[in-house]
């Protein structure tokens, strides 16, 4: 891959980055929050224990996703960006476009999902 769409890719998944660093301290936040206010009741407090469990679930997510693109960024670093892990064809660019930090091709990608791999 060619460095000006190397330096694309990686502009790409730093700002990603950033943007799920951001929203994980937000959910953190917003989880102390709710633990540290006095005012509610008991209807109150289940209330509150869905809304962290949603808040836990949410963080969860970004976290696997804010692993992905630290994974796709060491690649880029490493000089492997961009290729399949498991065909280690060069990947498609609408499939780095869609995902960026993606690890295999459409290909492969589709046969993992069925579990052929
Ligand atoms: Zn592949």
């Amino acid at each position: 891959m060619d460095k000006k769409r190397l330096d694309y890719y990686k502009k790409k998944l730093q700002q990603r980055r950033e943007e799920l660093l951001r929203a994980i301290a937000r959910t953190e936040q917003e989880g102390r929050e709710a633990d540290e206010d006095p005012t509610v009741d008991l209807a109150d407090k289940a209330a509150n224990s869905y809304t962290k469990e949603f808040l836990f679930g949410q963080t969860h997510n970004d976290r696997s996703l804010l692993q992905l693109v630290d994974n796709a960024l060491v690649r880029i670093r490493e000089g492997e960006y961009g290729e399949c892990a498991q065909c280690h064809e060069e990947m498609q660019q609408k499939r780095l476009e869609a995902v960026p930090w993606a690890r295999h091709c459409i290909a492969c990608q589709e046969k993992h999902e069925q579990g052929l791999l």
